[in-house]
């Protein structure tokens, strides 16, 4: 079974990954759980990472290190988890490409398509998916105002508030197209309420 947890920066879903997987283990303690995370979740990938969050750089070829990484964290990670029946918890998966590199620098819908068809897609002709998705949202503001308590910001994290609003809406219409998998969770509430929510949430494996 597979779970992304998905949304701008500073919306707040690192804070509740771990708390989630754990539970997810307790509820189910006959299945192994993989915590893990895009860009990143290998070791090439958290090299990819390094490099893809520091150097400036073309569109397609952040577009293209993105799904690099992606492809080695699926044939190395997801995978082999999955097959094995364990739970795989990502925090980011192929949402955030459309969300970022599409709705935010503009790379077009049919690139972004063609690269994931090409990276997840299976024999069978399928195409690899989280089952569900959590989508922290939030305005751009209000997640500004709480990046610039936490941290330094990373190249993402710079962009301005415009650039924010357009990953948002973008994430917002994916979650719409797909109903059925996203899971849309109101970020400007507290942790408190947040954890609440995703604790009341019957997950069926
Ligand atoms: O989720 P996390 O904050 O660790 O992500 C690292 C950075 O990479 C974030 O600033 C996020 O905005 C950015 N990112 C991106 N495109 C993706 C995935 C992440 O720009 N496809």
């Amino acid at each position: 079974y597979f779970i992304s947890f998905e949304g701008i920066d500073g919306a707040g879903k690192s804070t509740h990954i771990e708390s989630f997987a754990k539970l997810m283990k307790d509820r189910n303690p006959d299945r192994d759980v993989v915590m893990t995370r895009e860009p990143g979740g290998t070791q090439l990938g958290e090299q990819l990472r390094a490099l893809l969050l520091d150097a400036p750089m073309n569109l397609e070829t952040e577009a293209l290190l993105m799904f690099a990484a992606r492809r080695e964290h699926i044939a190395q990670v997801i995978e082999p988890a999955l097959m094995a029946g364990k739970i795989v918890i990502s925090d980011r998966f192929t949402d955030a490409s459309f969300a970022y590199q599409g709705g935010g620098r503009g790379l077009s819908l049919e690139k972004l398509n063609a690269l994931e068809k090409w990276v997840q897609g299976r024999e069978d002709g399928s195409i690899l998916q989280p089952q569900l998705t959590f989508l922290f949202d939030l305005p751009g503001s209000v997640a500004q105002a709480r990046r610039s308590k936490v941290r330094a910001p990373d190249k993402f994290e710079k962009m301005d508030l415009d650039f924010f609003e357009k990953v948002r809406q973008e994430y917002l219409r994916r979650a719409k197209a797909d109903p059925r998998r996203f899971h849309l969770v109101d970020a400007t509430q507290t942790p408190d309420v947040i954890w609440n929510e995703l604790q009341a949430l019957e997950i069926k494996l």
